[in-house]
């Protein structure tokens, strides 16, 4: 069969067909290679192989049929030359980092980012020699002041979590290439089904697979997409080196949940922006964080850059801390939990959870008060998620 051109395709269609290679065998679904290595016809085969004369696989960590179907389907949904895949988000982080950054060059990441991926920067890359700034994410002029002659990569997430505030992706692209560095921004939150970044001038995608791409909370992967020299060369030659690769199982789930990530994610957004709508109509609730909403500062923004608003919703309860908790203790449905991306629905005070670990000034700052909540919609029925919040609101 020939692999059609994907750019001529609908996300859709690519999320289901792209990438699929089949075996001798005719195996309709993707077929799950479970090895770790792979044999040679012959010791002159075998000898081509290791020395990149002849192409082919040698040996799991380096590539894995499966592990590549997922690959090139990402790629195709990114509208990237090439994708590398990784053991978790975070490892498609560090990968990005130390296969392209050498000692002394200086990022500049967003305010707000997911704690792990701050305190990656803050506390490894910093040791490694890479300082780092941090700009408001929705200022570009901070972000401007942030840059030295040194800088060689700007780093993002949007829309931001809890809070839902947005970077403009073209304007720190452009930003970017005016000083030569890289844009690179993760894209767990939206998905290439909400939003494109290297189509608006990033450089990389990042994706934590573990999220959205999964769906259903099993396996944690990770990838990197961009173009074929930067990942396919120097951030996968770092990968096989260094070993932090997408499992063959991890890889076969992903591509099954990436056939459905885009119905799943329009039903996401649907019910995220049913349920902020109904909380901004509850006299128990102070304000509702939801980019969807009129009054959201970058409302307008978000329409240019997503197609849909997304399925975090955050909202201030009255009465601080203790009213807030009994939300959440008052719920039979949702998940205490942190995580999101699930067909689960997720509730998490972050205030005491995902930022509790941060200075009282530092949150304040932040913008993340005591009366704060955070719902990750997922897929059971709006009416029922909202009804779960509302038997804990007011009195
Ligand atoms: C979860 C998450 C990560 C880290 O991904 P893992 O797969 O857990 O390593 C990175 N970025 C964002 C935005 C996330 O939500």
């Amino acid at each position: 069969m020939n692999h059609p051109d994907w750019n001529d395709f609908d996300l859709a269609t690519i999320a289901v067909r792209a990438g699929q290679r089949r075996t001798d065998e005719g195996e309709h679904s993707e077929a799950l290679f479970c090895t770790s290595s792979f044999v040679f016809k012959s010791a002159a085969e075998a000898a081509a192989r290791f020395q990149n004369q002849l192409p082919g696989n040698v040996y799991s960590r380096f590539t894995n049929p499966t592990v590549h179907m997922f690959e090139d389907r990402l790629a195709a949904l990114e509208g990237g030359e090439c994708c590398v895949a990784t053991s978790s988000g975070m490892a498609a982080i560090m990968a990005t980092c130390v296969a392209l950054l050498d000692a002394g060059d200086h990022i500049v990441a967003a305010t707000g980012m997911f704690g792990s991926t701050t305190q990656l920067f803050k506390k490894y890359l910093t040791r490694m020699g890479n300082p780092v700034d941090f700009a408001r994410i929705d200022d570009i002029d901070d972000w401007r002041s942030k840059i030295t002659p040194q800088t060689r990569m700007l780093f993002l997430e949007t829309p931001t979590n809890p809070l839902t505030q947005l970077a403009d992706i073209s304007a720190l692209a452009e930003l970017a290439y005016s000083h030569n560095a890289l844009l690179v921004v993760d894209n767990c939150f939206c998905t290439p089904v909400l939003q494109r970044p290297l189509e608006l001038g990033a450089h990389l995608v990042i994706h934590s697979a573990t999220k959205f791409i999964d769906g259903q909370g099993r396996c944690v992967g990770g990838a990197v997409v961009g173009d074929k020299k930067t990942v396919g060369e120097d951030i996968f030659a770092y990968l096989r080196t260094a070993g932090p690769t997408m499992s063959p199982f991890n890889a076969w789930v992903f591509l099954k949940g990436l056939e459905t990530l885009e119905i799943r994610m329009k039903r996401h957004c649907e019910s995220a922006a049913n349920i902020a709508m109904r909380l901004q109509l509850e006299p128990a609730v102070k304000r509702v964080y939801f980019p969807g909403l009129a009054e959201h500062p970058q409302h307008e923004l978000c329409k240019r850059q997503q197609s849909d608003f997304g399925a975090v919703v955050s909202f201030e309860v009255e009465g601080g801390k203790e009213a807030a908790w009994r939300v959440i203790d008052s719920t039979e449905l949702l998940s205490i939990t942190a995580n999101l991306g699930d067909v689960k629905s997720t509730i998490t005070h972050p205030a005491s959870t995902t930022h509790g670990r941060i200075s009282a000034e530092e949150r304040s700052a932040a913008g993340i008060t005591d009366s704060l909540l955070r719902v990750a919609v997922g897929l059971e029925s709006p009416d029922d998620i909202f009804a779960d919040i509302k038997r804990g609101l007011g009195e």
